[in-house]
């Protein structure tokens, strides 16, 4: 008799987005003359990059040729979207080989899909607040989670504590969504922790492209990270590929549990698996990676943290205590007067006809903070930093 996947019934009702779009919706129909200012967006706003979009045009004309058609890539990648992405990390004095670089559809298929290769009695340790897809993954695939609590008194950093217990751990730097970043003494007591217990860190990358200060990109700039780490990156935010979809993961080839290779499992799995990504999108990646291509993403990447900046100086303006936002798409504040993070969701859409997400929605411990973005058009961000300031000052 067939059973559906009974772990289904244990996950939590992710109501944060769909709760503040109903929220949004009734305000609008009761208000429907009022403009309102978005800065709950999780999305990015400006386009490709020229140079992808050159890319990706070429890739298609491609296409339209039999001398230049390409049926099914390596599923595992086209060897110089590998190369280009191993190019991007020397750039850093990581040195990856191209065949510990896998392409995929971007960093949210492959947090659930990387968990095929632990076992189910695995644990994950997932840091709060958190982005909801760890949870929700470990979830369906019946692990057992526990958390470890970011706040203040750790800046949103969190640290193994002696009697902490974890087979795969969730790191996310710069984090979403309090946008704080580890610094390499951190991630190396968190890699010396892995290793002396053979736990696997799983390390999300999304947006180490909005790292400014010298703060580690990425996990293997530790020591000993390729015995314990698997690093998601993604175009996304780095590049606005959140619609077109395209990203990459990195599984060193001497990362082993039980005499088991995890990068050789992991190729038997998308030659399984998948049938490869699309050559279109992969020539636009290719395309992101060059001299040019990183310059013109930098420009989007500089509008964004010029929109952060507006927001942190309006919240310096208000003396609301806030963090991430210098190395991290979002700014994370502490809501005024000691408000829940849904009171002061409905203060700002009522008062100010400003939209946030507020901290709840990532956890238990992220209730009193409320997150804004700054992947939002630079006039609505003014202004909605603006009103934000004035409601907290009273004005
Ligand atoms: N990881 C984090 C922390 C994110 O915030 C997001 C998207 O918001 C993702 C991963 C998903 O990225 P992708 O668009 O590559 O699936």
């Amino acid at each position: 008799m067939l059973k559906p996947n009974g772990n289904y019934r244990n996950l939590k009702e992710s109501y944060l987005f769909h709760h503040i779009s109903q929220k949004v919706e009734a305000y609008r129909a009761a208000h429907p003359d009022l403009p309102l200012y978005r800065l709950g967006i999780g999305d990015v706003s400006r386009p490709l990059c020229g140079e992808a979009i050159k890319a990706l045009h070429a890739a298609v004309d491609d296409q339209a040729d039999t001398r230049t058609f390409r049926g099914y890539t390596p599923e595992c990648g086209i060897p110089e979207f590998r190369q280009a992405v191993a190019g991007y990390y020397a750039r850093r004095n990581v040195q990856p080989d191209p065949d510990e670089i896998f392409v995929s559809s971007g960093a949210s298929d492959e947090l659930g899909d990387i968990l095929d290769l632990f076992d189910v009695s695995s644990s994950a340790l997932i840091t709060q607040p958190a982005y909801p897809a760890y949870i929700d993954a470990s979830v369906m695939a019946g692990r057992k989670v526990s958390f470890l609590n970011a706040g203040p008194g750790n800046d949103f950093l969190p640290m193994p504590q002696a009697d902490t217990e974890a087979d795969l751990i969730y790191l996310c730097s710069p984090n979403n969504p309090p946008g704080a970043v580890y610094y390499r003494e951190q991630l190396q007591d968190w890699v010396d922790y892995a290793n002396s217990r053979g736990a696997v860190i799983l390390f999300d990358a999304a947006y180490e492209a909005f790292i400014e200060e010298d703060l580690p990109h990425s996990i293997y700039e530790t020591q000993g990270a390729d015995r314990c780490a698997i690093e998601i990156c993604s175009l996304s935010k780095t590049a606005g590929f959140t619609g077109t979809r395209l990203g990459y993961t990195v599984i060193p080839k001497s990362l082993e549990r039980e005499g088991m290779n995890l990068n050789a499992m992991w190729v038997r799995n998308r030659t399984t698996k998948t049938n490869g990504i699309s050559y279109i999108l992969q020539k636009g990646g290719i395309a992101v990676f060059t001299d040019t291509g990183l310059k013109q993403i930098q420009e989007n990447i500089r509008a964004y943290k010029e929109n952060a900046r507006v927001i942190m100086q309006a919240l310096d303006a208000a003396g609301i205590r806030y963090w991430g936002g210098r190395n991290a798409p979002y700014v994370w504040m502490a809501c005024p007067d000691g408000m829940k993070s849904w009171e002061y969701f409905d203060l700002l859409l009522n008062e100010a006809q400003v939209i946030g997400t507020p901290g709840a929605g990532f956890g238990e411990c992220g209730e009193g903070f409320f997150r804004l973005s700054s992947f939002g058009n630079p006039e609505d961000t003014k202004i909605a930093a603006e009103r934000i300031r004035k409601l907290a000052k009273g004005e």
